[in-house]
C-alpha cells in the first residue's frame, strides 16, 4: 500500500489521478489534498477519499472547507497557504507525490518533494522550466525519483532504456522527437490568429485540459515548454530535441535512435495512461483508458512545425539555447500573457509579441541559486504587467 500526496487535486490531472487510483484501492492510500479555492469539489473528494490532510489557498477558503468537512462528519485536518504544501509533499505520512499544480505556483511544494526523497510525479512542467538544474540536483542529491506526466514525456521514459542516465550517446539515443497535435489553430490563416477569441483558444481538439495549458497549446508554447522540460529531464540538447507535428495525438512521442531504429509509445490520448504508469512504475496497473483501434485511427501522419505560425516554440529554443535565467523569464512573462489573453485584456497575437519583448527586456542571468530565479520571474511578470497597461 502506497499513500500519495496530490498537489492539485481539483483540477484536470487531479481529477484524473484520483479516478486511477479509485480503481485500486488495494495499492493506493490518498494521504492528502489541495485545491486552490473550489472548496466545494475538495469537500465531495475529501468525502470520496478521505484524506488525512487537505490544503487551500487561503484563510477564508480553509474555514468554508472546514465547515463542509465538519457538516460531513470528516475528521480532515484543514490547512491553507503555500507552507502548507510544501509540508503535505514533504510529509512523512506519504510515499509519492501527484505534482499537478498549474504554473510557478507549483515549483516549491515539488522542490520540497524533491528535497524530502519522494516519488514524484510532475505534472507540473513549468517547475522544471523554471528551475531545471536545481531541480534536478535536488532530486539526485536527497535520491527522489522523478517521473514524467506529461504525455511526450512518459512516453519517452517508456521509449529509452532502463537505467537510463541523462545523456544520449552512451544508450545509443540520436534525438527525442516530441509529437504535437498542433492545437485548434493548425489549420486556421495566419492573418487571421489575432482575431481568435477565448472559447475558441481553449478548445483543444484533442485533448481536455485545464484553461492555462489549452492556451499554450494554441500557442504552441506547450511544445516549446515541453521541449526545456525533456532538456532538463532526458539530458538532450536543444539540438537533439525535434518537434513533429501529428495532429491524431496517437503517437505521444518517440526516441530514434543510431542504428535507425525509432521507438514510438502509442495510446488514445487520455491522462490515465500516463498517470497509471507513473504510478504504478515498473509494473503496470490498468486506467480505464480504452484500447487503441488502430483500424478506426486508420491515418497517422506527421509535418515540420511553422514557426511564423507558432513563434512560441521558437522562443523556447531561444531561452533554452540561452540558459540562465531566460526560460524562467519566459515562462513568467507567459503565464502573465495568457491570464491576461483569458481575462480578455489582450488579444491572442500579443501573448507571444509579449513573451519576445519580457525575453529581450530583461537581461540574462546564471540560475545558481532559488533567489534569483525568483526574482527574475517576479521581473518578468512586473514587466509583461507593465506592457499589458502601456
Ligand atoms: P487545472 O487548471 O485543471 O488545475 C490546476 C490545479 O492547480 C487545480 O487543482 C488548482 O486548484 C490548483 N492551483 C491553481 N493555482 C494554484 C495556486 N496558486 N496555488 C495552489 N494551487 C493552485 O490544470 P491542469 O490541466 O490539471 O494542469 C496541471 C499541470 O499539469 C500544469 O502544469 C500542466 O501544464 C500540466 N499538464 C496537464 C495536462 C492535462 O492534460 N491537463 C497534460 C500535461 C501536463
Ligand atoms: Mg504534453
Amino acid at each position: 500500500m502506497q499513500s500519495i500526496s496530490i498537489l492539485g487535486s481539483t483540477g484536470s490531472i487531479g481529477v484524473s489521478t484520483l479516478d486511477v487510483i479509485s480503481r485500486h484501492p488495494e495499492r493506493y492510500r490518498v494521504y492528502a489534498l489541495s485545491a486552490h479555492s473550489r472548496v466545494a469539489e475538495l469537500a465531495a473528494q475529501c468525502e470520496r477519499f478521505n484524506p488525512e490532510v487537505a490544503v487551500v489557498g487561503t484563510a477564508a477558503a480553509a474555514s468554508a472547507l472546514s465547515a463542509q468537512l465538519a457538516a460531513r462528519g470528516l475528521r480532515t485536518e484543514v490547512a491553507h497557504g503555500p507552507e502548507a504544501l510544501c509540508a503535505i509533499a514533504a510529509a512523512d505520512g506519504c510515499d509519492m507525490v501527484m505534482a499537478a499544480i498549474v504554473g510557478a505556483a507549483g515549483l516549491a511544494s515539488t522542490l520540497a518533494a524533491a528535497r524530502a526523497g519522494k516519488k514524484i510525479l510532475l505534472a507540473n512542467k513549468e517547475a522544471l522550466v523554471i528551475s531545471g538544474q536545481l531541480l534536478m540536483d535536488a532530486v539526485a542529491a536527497h535520491n527522489a525519483t522523478l517521473l514524467p506526466i506529461d504525455s511526450e514525456h512518459n512516453a519517452i521514459f517508456q521509449c529509452l532504456p532502463p537505467g537510463y542516465s541523462r545523456a544520449l550517446a552512451p544508450h545509443g539515443v540520436e534525438k527525442i522527437m516530441l509529437t504535437a497535435s498542433g492545437g485548434p489553430f493548425l489549420l486556421r490563416d495566419v492573418d487571421t490568429l489575432h482575431q481568435v477569441t477565448v472559447e475558441e483558444a481553449v478548445a483543444h481538439p484533442k485533448w481536455v485540459m485545464g484553461r492555462k495549458i489549452s492556451v499554450d497549446s494554441a500557442t504552441m508554447m506547450n511544445k516549446g515548454l515541453e521541449v526545456i522540460e525533456a532538456h532538463w529531464l532526458f539530458g538532450a540538447p536543444a539540438d537533439r530535441i525535434e518537434v513533429v507535428i501529428h495532429p491524431q495525438s496517437v503517437i505521444h512521442s518517440m526516441v530514434s535512435y543510431v542504428d535507425g531504429s525509432v521507438l514510438a509509445q502509442l495510446g488514445n490520448p487520455d491522462m490515465r495512461t500516463p498517470i497509471a504508469h507513473a504510478l504504478a512504475w515498473p509494473e503496470r496497473i490498468a486506467s480505464g483508458v480504452a484500447p487503441l483501434d488502430l483500424a478506426q485511427v486508420a491515418q497517422l501522419s506527421f509535418s515540420p512545425p511553422d514557426m511564423r505560425r507558432f513563434p512560441c516554440l521558437e522562443l523556447a529554443y531561444d531561452a533554452l539555447r540561452a540558459g540562465g535565467t531566460q526560460a524562467a523569464v519566459l515562462n513568467a512573462a507567459n503565464e502573465v500573457a495568457v491570464q491576461a489573453f483569458l481575462d480578455r485584456r489582450i488579444g491572442f497575437r500579443m501573448i507571444d509579441q509579449l513573451n519576445h519583448r519580457v525575453m529581450d527586456a530583461l537581461p540574462n542571468q546564471a540560475a545558481t541559486d532559488i533567489g534569483t530565479l525568483l526574482e527574475q520571474d517576479a521581473a518578468a511578470r512586473a514587466r509583461a504587467e507593465a506592457f499589458i497597461t502601456q
